[in-house]
């Protein structure tokens, strides 16, 4: 079989591989974009109920995400508030309260605490390079503990940390004892501090798109056109003098059913570079020739995704705001963790989305999964929550093809221990996705900034002198 011949080969066809093969072909570069999965927008997937198009990955935008703002207007993919008005509740230690702002309703003591702690960990990142967290002068006692290690350290109470826990389960789909605390630090630096992550107003959350985010995806791949391959799942990348020969398989015909790609060889791409788009775990999948160097085939380990499910119930209406509520909720009872109204309009249908921990969920069926999260929905908004017209969930962990999300959950030890290869290119071999952008790393907007930072590395590659 003869090689297509292009200049760059992309793998994946996320926001960070389609904004690098978008750039790419404007400067003029031949290109093909390999993707696994039979659709463009890997952790961004926008599913329907009930007539509503929602957001199953990726879904909020805020302040600051310039570059998926910029792509987004490019796609004339428009954005809408979150909704905000209203109190919200919290679920805590059994009983439920509300209360207005970011910061539940708790005791003075723990109000106290978390204020404290929430000021110490945006400090935290003033000495960290984000581009180089492994040259920060605490880097090493930094990495060598976790989240949780470092809030223990300077005494938070109970309460500080279970919240601390809660938010770490969706921003990192990891609990507190398993994120570095140098990565907790450096991430929260990337986003521009702890307000910039955790807020609705101001923050990442304060917006959504409305027809959702894999449209903006779909925009992009669809100005590619056949540059982008679906069902193509990357398995082996040989690199010599004259760039790099890429295998693929072909995948199921629905990939996100998870059962295993087909191992027929199905042609091969020769590329003068190649760009590989995907999460630092997923680097494990291919089987590169030669071999990558100990540290990179190390940074696969270190690398690892989290775990974090969405689940979405359909009112007639959103009953909650009658009630005053926004719709926004924190629990510690789980497996909703936090809530989130992403009603298209106060006439309905009303739509809560939970942020759900895959422990206790994910392993269930979906009877057992929807009493649970509607339970969940229960304690928080009261029994009218148990009837919806409609749910879905979607369990990102459980993915068999490219598994986990919504980003690397970094522990302890990875960062001085293997930081320095995350992106350092490989001769022809460049790294993308958002997990190597050193702004907001984990985000869309990183995907896209990593996806464009690739792409020049590329075209600084193709012009060099031979
Ligand atoms: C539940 C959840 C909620 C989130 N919420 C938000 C949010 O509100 N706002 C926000 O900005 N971000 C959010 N994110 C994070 C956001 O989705 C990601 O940061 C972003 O989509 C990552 O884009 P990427 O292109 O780097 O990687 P991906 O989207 O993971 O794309 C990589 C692609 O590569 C493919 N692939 C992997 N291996 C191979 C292979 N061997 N061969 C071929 N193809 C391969 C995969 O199928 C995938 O399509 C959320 C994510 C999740 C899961």
């Amino acid at each position: 079989m003869t090689a297509e011949q292009v200049d760059v080969v992309i793998v994946g066809a996320g926001f960070s591989g389609l904004a690098a093969a978008r750039r790419l072909t404007a400067q003029g570069h031949s290109v093909i974009v390999l993707e696994g999965r039979d659709r463009v927008g890997g952790r961004s997937w926008t599913g329907e109920i009930a007539g509503v198009p929602l957001d199953l990955g990726a879904s909020f935008v805020g302040p600051t995400q310039d570059a998926v703002l910029a792509l987004a207007a490019e796609m004339d993919c428009p954005t809408t508030p979150t909704f905000h008005h209203g109190k919200n509740v919290i679920n805590w230690r059994g009983r439920t309260r509300s209360y207005r702002g970011t910061i539940p309703k708790m005791s003075p003591v723990v109000l106290a605490d978390l204020a404290r702690l929430r000021v110490q960990l945006d400090r935290l990142g003033r000495g960290i390079p984000v581009d180089q967290p492994w040259t920060a002068p605490d880097a090493a006692r930094l990495d060598a503990m976790s989240l949780r290690d470092w809030m223990s350290s300077k005494r938070a109470t109970r309460s500080t940390m279970d919240l601390m826990s809660i938010t770490a389960r969706v921003v990192w789909g990891a609990d507190i004892g398993s994120i570095s605390a140098l990565h907790a630090a450096l991430y929260i630096k990337a986003a521009g501090g702890l307000d910039r992550l955790l807020d609705v107003s101001g923050g990442a959350q304060q917006d959504r798109f409305l027809d959702g985010t894999q449209q903006i995806a779909q925009r992009v791949a669809d100005e590619l056109g056949d540059r982008v391959r679906l069902s193509r799942v990357v398995k082996q990348i040989n690199r010599d003098e004259r760039g790099v020969l890429v295998r693929c398989a072909d995948a199921p015909a629905d990939a996100n059913t998870g059962t295993d790609a087909d191992t027929d060889d199905d042609g091969h791409i020769r590329a003068s570079t190649a760009i590989l788009a995907i999460p630092p775990q997923h680097r494990a999948g291919i089987d590169f020739s030669p071999a990558l160097p100990p540290e990179h085939q190390r940074l696969t380990r270190c690398w690892p995704q989290g775990r974090l499910s969405k689940a979405f119930a359909v009112y007639e209406y959103p009953f909650w705001r009658t009630d005053g509520l926004s719709g926004e909720g924190v629990s510690d009872t789980g497996p909703v963790l936090i809530t989130f109204d992403m009603s298209p309009s106060a006439a309905g249908p009303g739509v809560l989305l939970g942020f759900v921990d895959p422990a206790h969920f994910d392993d269930e069926e979906p009877r057992v999964r929807r009493e649970r999260t509607l339970a969940g929905f229960a304690r928080l908004f009261g029994e009218r929550a148990r009837h919806p017209v409609d749910y879905l969930d979607q369990r990102w962990g459980a993915e068999e093809f490219a598994p986990g999300g919504p980003t690397a959950a970094v522990p302890a030890g990875s960062w001085t221990g293997v930081g320095p290869w995350l992106r350092k290119p490989l001769g022809p071999i460049f790294w993308a996705g958002t997990e190597t952008s050193d702004v907001w790393p984990g985000y869309l907007d990183g995907a896209v900034r990593a996806g464009h930072r690739a792409a020049d590395e590329v075209s600084a590659w193709l012009a060099r002198p031979v």
